[in-house]
């Protein structure tokens, strides 16, 4: 598809667009409104060698860079302020914005603008949206379709309507804070895995941050269509009265569009089997109701997909899907033992998601920096599952006093090769090592993904 036009967001032909953070989206988001003859002002917190040199780049480019800190009182006399996705609410720049009355809006607001006319599936939710957004990709690629992931994960929006030509399908990944801040946002399809308590630190209420999630269909008119989830009361409560079709995923429905037969175990679409259980390559079940939301999606989005030989290609597409790093992603197995990496699971809610879906016995690695929610809450899933504990980190006293009188905790200290040692010491052949830390990495890692690529090093050690 060629890009014949790229229309400024109106207000921003009134003086100076703002963008707020430099990291790939922002530069991204600089170089677009370059490119649609916007006047732009980029600031960055941030000082560094890489930043120096995005910064060069953009000057090039006729941008207004400065590093280190950000000019409120420019940014306060902006047309546009453009917020990068890591920016929270809160940041000095858009409280100087909000104060003066400039609106803010999303690098992928200034994305979707450049793009014109593309075909789009936008997921939200609170939990599953990267691994349904990559499904989705991922399936529309094996009906052949030319597709990419874009928004949170893959590429930068802004980055995709920078190219003279862009994927005919994009898979559109948006948190909640991206949905507040994009008001021209209009999916062919849009996708809502589920909602529940999160982001409390961020929004002053739980309704705020749905309410925030219910701007996905902000744009929604009689022929849009929509994904939702049948078992989730609040999703289909909020989601009632928008227009449109509604499609529903399931794991218990038995009248829903793509569900699962429990007995069986074969996840159905349309009325008719799709696959089996087991031919998905992702462990839990709430990666069966991540794959049938991303097969309905497809087959709501694409006529090609409802076909017999559609129908097909989707499960192909499934069958030959791998977890994201990071997310309940299994790393091979050693000696008999299955490792796998959940170091995404940063809090306890999704830790036990990841307990639940393990199939071997377990042992658990537990620690970091403690969040604030009880581990006690994991006892239910432990049981039955997970043979013993190794806390580590700032959180090992608290979860060994926790959970030490219910299930076997040895504690690991804060080398994370004294942890794996240990780890190593406890799985016989048959078991699995899983690391669901339900805390952050801050204590001894810089993020989740460093975590994550220690304990793979660890697991590819002969
Ligand atoms: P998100 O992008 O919304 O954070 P991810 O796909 O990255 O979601 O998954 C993050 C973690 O959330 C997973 O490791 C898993 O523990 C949990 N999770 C994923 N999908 C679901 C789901 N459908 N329901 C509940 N929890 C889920």
């Amino acid at each position: 598809m060629s890009r014949p036009f790229r229309p400024l967001p109106e207000v921003a032909r009134g003086g100076e667009v703002a963008v707020i953070g430099l990291g790939r989206s922002g530069a991204a988001a600089s170089r677009l409104l370059r490119a649609m003859q916007a006047e732009v002002y980029a600031s960055d917190r941030g000082v560094g060698e890489r930043m120096e040199e995005t910064a060069a780049t953009l000057r090039a480019a006729g941008v207004h860079v400065q590093l280190g800190s950000h000019d409120l009182a420019r940014v306060a006399k902006c047309a546009l302020v453009v917020v990068s996705p890591g920016v929270p609410p809160d940041a000095p720049p858009l409280a100087a914005a909000r104060a003066a009355g400039v609106p803010i809006v999303s690098e992928v607001e200034i994305g979707l603008r450049g793009l014109g006319a593309a075909q789009y599936i936008a997921v939200t939710g609170t939990n599953g949206k990267t691994t349904v957004t990559a499904m989705l990709a991922h399936v529309l690629r094996t009906l052949g379709l030319d597709a990419e992931e874009a928004g949170n994960i893959g590429t930068p929006l802004c980055e995709i309507a920078l190219r003279d030509v862009g994927p005919a399908w994009l898979a559109l990944e948006l948190s909640s804070f991206q949905l507040h801040d994009t008001p021209s946002l209009a999916p062919d399809v849009a996708v809502l895995t589920n909602l529940a308590p999160d982001h409390l630190d961020r929004y002053p209420s739980l309704e705020a941050y749905y309410a925030d999630k219910d701007r996905l269909f902000r744009n929604a008119r009689a022929e849009s269509v929509r994904v939702v989830n049948g078992d989730d009361a609040e999703v289909l409560r909020r989601t009632a009265a928008v227009p449109g079709v509604a499609r529903v995923f399931s794991l218990r429905r038995a009248d829903a569009d793509a569900g699962f037969d429990a007995t069986r175990r074969e996840l159905f679409l349309a009325g008719q089997r799709l696959m089996h259980r087991d031919e998905l390559p992702l462990l839990g079940l709430h990666n069966v109701a991540n794959a049938l939301a991303a097969a309905l999606a497809v087959w709501a989005a694409a006529a090609a997909a409802r076909t017999s030989a559609g129908r097909a290609a989707i499960a192909d597409g499934l069958r030959t899907f791998r977890a994201p790093a990071h997310r309940l992603e299994q790393l091979g197995e050693r000696a008999g033992v299955l490792w796998v990496n959940d170091s995404k699971a940063t809090n306890v809610g999704a830790a036990r998601v990841a307990i639940e879906a393990m199939e071997r016995p377990t042992v658990l690695l537990l620690g970091g920096r403690h969040k604030g929610e009880p581990y006690a809450n994991l006892l239910p899933a432990l049981r039955g599952r997970v043979t013993a504990v190794v806390a580590y980190g700032e959180a090992e006293s608290l979860i060994a006093d926790e959970l030490g009188a219910h299930v076997p905790v040895e504690r690991g200290g804060s080398s994370f090769s004294e942890v794996i040692a240990r780890a190593r010491a406890l799985a016989r052949p048959g078991d699995a090592i899983l690391l669901a830390p339900a805390c952050s990495s801050y204590d001894m890692f810089t993020n989740f993904e460093a975590r994550g690529e220690a304990f793979r090093a660890e697991a590819q050690r002969p």
